[in-house]
C-alpha cells in the first residue's frame, strides 16, 4: 500500500538480484514504499558494446525477478527512455523521495549519465544514496589495505530483508504513463546455445559448481571444452548481478572444507579476488576505455594498411586459417562464452601477430562475451595486448596452444566443421595439407577453409622485436612506474 505520497525507488543496473541486494535492504528500512525499476536506456541499446545477448539476459533476468515479486503482488517497472526523463515523469506521479543504487563502474556514457542524475537529484530535492560495487572503492589513489578492505567486504553478512516484510509498491499503484514497456519480442526468444539469465539460475549454477563440475577446476581451467563444464561459469551472472560477489564467496567458504577439493577452491577464490582487483583498476583509470592505460603506447604504431584491416575482419568472422582460433571466435559467436586462456590467445593474435590497435576489436569482444564487464574487460584487454609496460608480454602461439590444449581436436572439429575429417597430425596446421590430401580428406584449402593470413613465424618474430624493444623506451617505464604505485598490491606479484 501507499502509505504517504512519497515513495523509495530502487533502480536496477547491473545488479539484478532480490538478494542480497544493498540498496534494496536500504531502501526497505524505512518502511516507506517500495519501487523497483529498471531503465531500458538508448545509450546502452545502441551502444557497439552491447548485443542482444546481453538484452535477452537482462531481459531473462527481469522475469525472474517479476515472478518473485507477484507474490507479494508487486512488479518491476520496465521503462524505456533516458534516465533523468524518466525520472522526472515517474516524480510527477508518484513522488520520489530517495533513490537507492549499486555505484556502477562502467563505460564512459553511463559515468555522464549518472553526473546528470546526480544533478536532476540535486534540482528535485531528491537523495540519491549508491552502494558499493563488490569492494571497490571510489576515488581511490593508492592500495594500500585493499586486500583488508575486500575481506571485509565479502565476509560482511549479505544485505537481506525477508521480501515478505518489504513494503513494495502494489502493481494497481502503477499507473505511470509509460508503465512497463513490452520488451522486444527479439529479447524474449530464447536462444538455447546461451547461458540464461536470472536469480534462480545463477544460484543453480553455482550448487551444480560445488557439488560436481568444480572439482577440477584448477586442472581443466586451460582447456577450451574441459573448462566449459569445470568453471564455475557464474560470470555473466556477476557481470549482470544476479549474483554478488559476496554470495559466491561465502558459499565458497562453507565448501572450503571438501575432501580433494582444495586446490580448486583455492584457485576459484583467487579469481574472485581477481574480480574486484580489475574492476578497481577500471575505476581508478576510467580512460582505459580509450587510450592505453600506459600512455606511451599512444605512440606504437599498428598496421593500418587495408591488408591489416581485412586481417582484422578476418579475425572478427573466424576466418584466419588458424584452426584453434577460428574456433574461438566462431564459438563465441554462437555461445557467448571461451575460457580465459583462449580470450588472451584471441587479444594476442590481433594485437601481436595481426599488429592491429587493441581498439580495433576491442568492442567486438565486449559484444561477443555474455559476461561482458567493463571493469574486467578493458583492464584484461590491455594487459594481453601488451600496453601496460609493466606486464610480460604473453605471446601466444596458436599452433602450440592447439596442439597442447586440444589435442584431439575436439573443440576445433566441433567449431570448425569443416576440417572434422582431419586427423589430428593435420588438423593443428591445415596449410600443410598436400594437394593429394586435400583431395582424399575432401577439402579445398582457400575455399573450403581459409589459408592462414598471415605466416606465423615471421609475425611472431616481428611482434617480439616490436613489441620488446618499445617497452624499454623511458617514456614506457616512466609510466609503468606510475602505473604499478596506483594499481598494484604492495607484495603482490604484478601481473595480477
Ligand atoms: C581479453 C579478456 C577479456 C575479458 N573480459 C571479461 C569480461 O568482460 N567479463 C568477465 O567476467 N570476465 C572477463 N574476462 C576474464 C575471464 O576470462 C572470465 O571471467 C572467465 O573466463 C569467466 O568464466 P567463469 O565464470 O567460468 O570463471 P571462473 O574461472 O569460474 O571464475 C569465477 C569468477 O571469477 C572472476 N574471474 C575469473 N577469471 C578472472 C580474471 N582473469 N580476471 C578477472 N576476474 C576473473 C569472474 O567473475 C568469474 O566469473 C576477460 C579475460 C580476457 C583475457
Amino acid at each position: 500500500m501507499l502509505t504517504s505520497g512519497q515513495i523509495n525507488l530502487v533502480w536496477l543496473k547491473r545488479d539484478l538480484r532480490l538478494r542480497d541486494h544493498e540498496a534494496l535492504f536500504n531502501a526497505s528500512k524505512s518502511g516507506m514504499p517500495v519501487l523497483l525499476i529498471y531503465i531500458i536506456e538508448p545509450i546502452l541499446v545502441d551502444d557497439p558494446h552491447y548485443d542482444i545477448r546481453h538484452w535477452r539476459f537482462i531481459c531473462q533476468s527481469l522475469q525472474d525477478m517479476n515472478q518473485q515479486l507477484s507474490q507479494f503482488n508487486s512488479q518491476l517497472l520496465i521503462v524505456h527512455g533516458e534516465v533523468t526523463s524518466v525520472f522526472e515523469q515517474l516524480n510527477n506521479t508518484l513522488p520520489i523521495k530517495h533513490i537507492y543504487s549499486h555505484q556502477e563502474i562502467g563505460l564512459a556514457n553511463t559515468f555522464e549519465r549518472d553526473k546528470a542524475v546526480k544533478r536532476w537529484c540535486d534540482t528535485n530535492a531528491v537523495i540519491w544514496s549508491e552502494s558499493t560495487y563488490g569492494a571497490v572503492i571510489r576515488g581511490l589513489t593508492q592500495r594500500h589495505d585493499w586486500d583488508k578492505n575486500w575481506q571485509k567486504r565479502m565476509r560482511h553478512p549479505c544485505f537481506d530483508r525477508p521480501l515478505e516484510k518489504i513494503n513494495f509498491v502494489q502493481s494497481e499503484h502503477l499507473v505511470f504513463q509509460q508503465q512497463n514497456t513490452e520488451l522486444p519480442e527479439q529479447w524474449q526468444t530464447p536462444n538455447p546455445q546461451f547461458q540464461a539469465g536470472g536469480e534462480k539460475r545463477a544460484w543453480f549454477t553455482m550448487h551444480h559448481f560445488f557439488t560436481d563440475r568444480g572439482k577440477d577446476y584448477a586442472y581443466s581451467i586451460s582447456s577450451p571444452t574441459a573448462s566449459r563444464k569445470a568453471c564455475s561459469r557464474l560470470s555473466p551472472y556477476l557481470a549482470w548481478g544476479n549474483i554478488s560477489l559476496r554470495q559466491v564467496y561465502q558459499f565458497t567458504l562453507g565448501n572450503w572444507q571438501k575432501k580433494g577439493w582444495r586446490r580448486s577452491l583455492v584457485a576459484f577464490t583467487s579469481r574472485l579476488h581477481w574480480h574486484c582487483h580489475f574492476v578497481q583498476k577500471f575505476e581508478s583509470e576510467i580512460e582505459m576505455q580509450v587510450r592505453p592505460v600506459n600512455r606511451a603506447y599512444e605512440n606504437y604504431q599498428y598496421d593500418e594498411s587495408d591488408r591489416g584491416k581485412a586481417n582484422v575482419e578476418a579475425w572478427k568472422q573466424g576466418q584466419t586459417g588458424f584452426p584453434l582460433i577460428d574456433a574461438c571466435m566462431r564459438c563465441l559467436h554462437q555461445t557467448g562464452y571461451l575460457n580465459f586462456r583462449m580470450r588472451s590467445m584471441l587479444v594476442s593474435f590481433l594485437c601481436h601477430q595481426l599488429d592491429a590497435d587493441w581498439r580495433s576489436g576491442v568492442t567486438h569482444l565486449a559484444r561477443l562475451f555474455l559476461d561482458f564487464e567493463p571493469g574486467i574487460h578493458y583492464p584484461q584487454f590491455h594487459m594481453q595486448a601488451g600496453i601496460t609496460g609493466i606486464n610480460l608480454i604473453r605471446l601466444y602461439n596458436p599452433i602450440k596452444q592447439s596442439q597442447e590444449k586440444d589435442p584431439e581436436g575436439v573443440f576445433i572439429r566441433r567449431w570448425c566443421p569443416e576440417l572434422a575429417e582431419l586427423p589430428n597430425e593435420l588438423l593443428h596446421q591445415p596449410w600443410q595439407l598436400t594437394l593429394m590430401e586435400q583431395q582424399m580428406y575432401d577439402i579445398k584449402l582457400g575455399s573450403d577453409y581459409p589459408l592462414p593470413i598471415i605466416d606465423f613465424e615471421i609475425s611472431a618474430k616481428a611482434a617480439r622485436d616490436k613489441l620488446w624493444a618499445f617497452q624499454k623506451r623511458d617514456d614506457v617505464q616512466a609510466e609503468g612506474r606510475r602505473i604499478l604505485k596506483r594499481h598494484t598490491l604492495p607484495n603482490r606479484p604484478k601481473n595480477i
